[in-house]
């Protein structure tokens, strides 16, 4: 049996490649500090033999008993509100984190899959951004702490590659939704439709006029999976190009789910990227993947899953700082 450590497993994406992997036949070894991520995502797996979860900040030295087959680094705080909350964890779970698994993995002759995101683009020139942009960061923003740490996880695992001769592959995730997502992320998918569902209006930040693009999670799983069994060491972008503005989006909600309330107008975040649209032809070609899940699908199964939380988490948590978890 194959043996794949996931970090940040607890979280969003972490959650769903431990599902993913569990259902391939792997032994999944998950790793999580919680301070984003939340048990209840993987409590499903603790029966599982092949399962096993490890409490602890990767950040640390990491040790792992036994042979090893694949690393995937999935842990990061990955919302605008987080990064802000907590920057330095962000920067270390990124570069020191980055380079721990990296060292495993060299001791291992395990393949490291990192998590790079569409953020090191920055608030593109380039559209659709294609993964020879270099980006346009501001280091010294709000998102800088986030951006800067995945473009140095980048620079550092490229060095491993070519100075150690580590196996790494590096995928660049673009907005990515679905189940499990936190409804206090800050993220606009579960703000508007934790919205929605409370009765508040929907705030819209800025005209509304910046747009992303939607990749539903089962389709940004399958692409990372892909990509980890090729044998590409090069980064490719992984999303969905189907491109919409914010205010159409929170139109498109407000029709899911029926809500009579109306969008407000707050100011936009410094540095927010005006626009993103990931060019997939990389993904296309080499793996041949490209997202099959549409926006009203997907949009549907994540507002039935928010809709079935419990009122405590739609009401309390969703307005909790995570905060008192932090030493
Ligand atoms: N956004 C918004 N209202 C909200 C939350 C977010 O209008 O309540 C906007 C945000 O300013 C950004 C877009 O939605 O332009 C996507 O935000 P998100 O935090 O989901 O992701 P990112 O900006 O990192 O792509």
């Amino acid at each position: 049996m194959k043996r794949i450590l996931i970090t940040g497993a607890a979280g969003f994406l972490g959650s769903h490649l431990c599902d993913k992997f569990i259902e391939k036949g792997f032994h999944v070894i998950a790793m999580d500090n919680l301070i984003t991520g939340d048990l209840k995502n993987i409590e499903h797996l603790f029966p599982l033999e092949n399962f096993e979860f490890h409490h602890h900040d990767v950040s640390k030295f990491v040790h792992i008993a036994g042979n090893l087959d694949y690393i995937l680094h999935f842990a990061s705080p990955a919302s605008p509100i987080d990064y802000l909350k907590i920057p330095i964890q962000t920067l270390k779970v990124g570069s020191l984190g980055t380079h721990n698994l990296l060292g495993l993995a060299k001791e291992k002759d395990a393949r490291l899959l990192i998590a790079s995101t569409s953020e090191v683009y920055g608030d593109p020139l380039v559209h659709p951004q294609t993964e020879e942009y270099y980006g346009n960061v501001n280091p010294i923003g709000p998102r800088g702490v986030y951006d800067e740490a995945k473009r140095f996880q980048e620079a550092i695992t490229m060095a491993y590659h070519t100075f150690h001769g580590v196996d790494t592959r590096i995928v660049r995730i673009f907005n990515t939704y679905g189940p499990r997502m936190r409804l206090n992320d800050g993220r606009v998918i579960p703000a508007f439709i934790g919205q929605a569902l409370r009765g508040e209006d929907l705030t819209v930040f800025g005209d509304g006029s910046q747009t992303r693009s939607f990749c539903y999670v089962d389709d940004q799983v399958e692409g990372i999976y892909r990509l980890l069994m090729s044998g590409y060491h090069l980064p490719v972008n992984i999303g969905n190009p189907n491109e919409i503005s914010i205010s159409e989006f929170a139109e498109e909600i407000i029709s899911l789910t029926g809500t009579t309330q109306k969008v407000i107008y707050k100011e936009l975040p410094v540095d927010d990227p005006m626009q993103r649209q990931p060019d997939i032809t990389k993904a296309k070609n080499l793996l041949d993947w490209e997202p099959k899940v549409g926006r009203e699908e997907g949009l549907k199964i994540t507002y039935e899953y928010f809709k079935s939380l419990d009122e405590n988490t739609l009401y309390k948590q969703a307005h909790k700082s995570f905060e008192k978890y932090m030493k």
